[in-house]
C-alpha cells in the first residue's frame, strides 16, 4: 500500500501535528511535525522515554492539551474523514467517548470519587444515546461484566476507592468501550499496576479489541508491551517521530540508534549481562535544540553532518522509515568497539 493510499483509507490521519507552549517572547514546540495514520482494527504503539511528546500527541487527538499548551496552526487531525481541529465543542463531544475514546494512565485521578462506578459508565451511555436511566444502567452493568468485573451488578454500586487498582483500570476500560468506539487511545494504561495485573489488563484490551473490532493507539515506554500488542510502531524522540515500522521489522532490524538503545535496555530471558545498557544522557528539553539531529548528543554514531542538518524521515523499506543520516550513509555506522563516547556522557 502506498503512503497516500494508506492515508486515504486510514481511520485516523494525523498530519504535521505540532503542540506549542509559550516561552519568553516566543513558543517552544513540544510536539513538532508529527504525522501518522491508524487503520481500522489496527494496533499502533507510540513509544519513547518520558518527555518525548507521546502523551501530548495522544491528548491532542481528543483536543485535551493542557493550557498554556496549544495545537499549532497547520496541524491536521482527520478522524473518519472529519477534521477534529475544526469541530465546534458540540460536534467534538459527539465524537469523544462515542467514536474516539481514551484510557488514562492513572484511573484514580480520572474517575470521579463521588460517583459510583456504575453511574460513571452509565453517564457515557446517557450522553450519547436516548436510553432511559434504567437501560443505561443495565448497559453499564453488562459492560462491567464484559471487562471482567465479577458480580458487576453489586460492584456497580461501589465507589472507586472501594476497588483495587486493577479493577479501577477495568472500569476505565468499560467507560472507554461502552459505546463501542472505532478508536481507543490508551496512554500507559498499565504503568500504575503490578506486573500480573498489567498482563491481565493487556489481555483484556486485546480481547475487547477483537470483540469490538476497534483500532488501538497505545502509548507506552515499555517495549515488552509493544512486542505483545503492536501491529505497527512509532518511535518518538524530542517531539518527533524518529522511526516507523511494523513490529516485526522494528525488533528484527531497528534503523535509528535511539530505537537500538531502547531495545538494548530491554531485559531478555537468559540474558547474562550484569547490567542492562541504558541510553546515556536525557531527552533534550523543548526549545533547547539548536538544529541538527536531536539525538546527536546521545548517539554513538554521530558525525559532523548530524550537527549541521536535521535528517528527514528516510525510507528504509516500503513500510519502514527512520529519521537518521545513517540510512543513506550506512558506512558511518561504528562497530561497538569503536564507538565514541558522546559529550553528553561526560
Ligand atoms: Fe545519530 Fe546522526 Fe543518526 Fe542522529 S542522524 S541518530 S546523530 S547517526
Amino acid at each position: 500500500m502506498t503512503a497516500s493510499s494508506a492515508a486515504s483509507t486510514a481511520l485516523l490521519d494525523v498530519a504535521s501535528l505540532a503542540v506549542t507552549f509559550p516561552a519568553g517572547d516566543g513558543a517552544v514546540r513540544a510536539v513538532d511535525g508529527v504525522s501518522f495514520t491508524v487503520a481500522a482494527g489496527e494496533t499502533v504503539c507510540l513509544v519513547g522515554e518520558s518527555g518525548c511528546g507521546k502523551s501530548l500527541t495522544a491528548l491532542s487527538l481528543l483536543r485535551l492539551v493542557p493550557p498554556p499548551g496549544s495545537i499549532a496552526p497547520g496541524s491536521r487531525i482527520q478522524f473518519e474523514e472529519q477534521d477534529l481541529l475544526t469541530l465546534d465543542d458540540r460536534a467534538l463531544r459527539a465524537v469523544r467517548g462515542r467514536r474516539l475514546a481514551m484510557i488514562f494512565q492513572e484511573p484514580m485521578t480520572a474517575l470521579n470519587p463521588v460517583l459510583t462506578i456504575g453511574d460513571q459508565v452509565a453517564e457515557v451511555v446517557r450522553v450519547h444515546t436516548t436510553l432511559s436511566r434504567r437501560e443505561a444502567w443495565e448497559r453499564a452493568v453488562d459492560m462491567l461484566t464484559q471487562v471482567g468485573i465479577a458480580d458487576a451488578a453489586t460492584r456497580a454500586k461501589q465507589y472507586p476507592h472501594q476497588l483495587s487498582g486493577g479493577m479501577r483500570q477495568r472500569v476505565m476500560i468499560a467507560i472507554a468501550l461502552v459505546m463501542s468506539p472505532r478508536l481507543v487511545v490508551a496512554d500507559e494504561p498499565t504503568t500504575a499496576l503490578d506486573v500480573t495485573i498489567q498482563a491481565q489488563i493487556l489481555d483484556l484490551l486485546r480481547t475487547m479489541q477483537q470483540r469490538l473490532g476497534m483500532a488501538l493507539l497505545l502509548i507506552t515506554h515499555d517495549l515488552g508491551v509493544v512486542a505483545e500488542m503492536a501491529d505497527r510502531v512509532l518511535v518518538m524522540y524530542a517531539g518527533r517521530i524518529v522511526e516507523e515500522a511494523s513490529v516485526t521489522d522494528l525488533f528484527a532490524s531497528p534503523s535509528h540508534p535511539y530505537t537500538e538503545g531502547l531495545l538494548a535496555a530491554v531485559p531478555r530471558l537468559g540474558d547474562e549481562r550484569e547490567r542492562l545498557q541504558t541510553i546515556p544522557g536525557m531527552v533534550p528539553a523543548p526549545g533547547s535544540l539548536a538544529g541538527g539531529c536531536a539525538f546527536r548528543d546521545r548517539c554513538p554514531h554521530a558525525w559532523d553532518l548530524c550537527a549541521q542538518q536535521e535528517p528527514p524521515l528516510h525510507q528504509v523499506s516500503a513500510a519502514h522509515r527512520a529519521r537518521c543520516h545513517l540510512v543513506q550513509e550506512p558506512e558511518r555506522r561504528r562497530p561497538a568497539t569503536e564507538r565514541a563516547v558522546p559529550d553528553a556522557r561526560a
